[in-house]
C-alpha cells in the first residue's frame, strides 16, 4: 500500500512532510508534533500520537481498541489500512528495535 518509505537513521532529525516539507515532528516546539494537512498519522511501536480522521476512518479498528490491546503491533496496523500512494517515513527513535511510523498523503 506504501508507495514509497523513507528510513531515517536518526532520532534527533525533524522529520519533514516530502509533499510540503512542513516539519512534522520539530524538536525546536515545545509541542513537536505539528502535523501538516498531509500528515495521515505519527506513532511510535507504543502507540499512536496522531492519527487524521480520514486515516482512523479506513482503520479496522479504532486507536484506543488498539491501545488498550497490550499485544498489538502498531506496524502492523499501520500496514492493514489500505490508503492509495501513501508514504511512510520510518525514523529510529534511539532504542534498538523501536520506530517511529509517520505516514502522508496528498
Ligand atoms: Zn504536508
Amino acid at each position: 500500500m506504501y508507495q514509497q518509505i523513507i528510513e531515517i537513521d536518526s532520532a534527533e532529525s525533524n522529520i519533514s512532510c516530502p509533499i510540503c516539507q512542513q516539519a512534522v515532528v520539530d524538536w525546536t516546539q515545545e509541542q513537536y508534533i505539528q502535523p501538516c494537512e498531509h500528515t495521515l498519522f505519527i506513532a511510535m511501536d507504543l502507540g499512536f500520537e496522531f492519527v487524521s480522521d480520514r486515516f482512523e476512518e479506513k482503520m479496522s479498528r479504532s486507536v484506543d481498541q488498539i491501545h488498550d490491546d497490550e499485544a498489538a503491533n502498531i506496524y502492523e496496523e499501520i500496514q492493514k489500512v489500505d490508503f492509495e500512494h501513501a508514504i511512510l517515513v520510518r525514523s529510529e527513535l534511539g532504542v534498538e528495535n523501536m520506530y517511529r511510523y509517520t505516514g502522508f498523503a496528498v
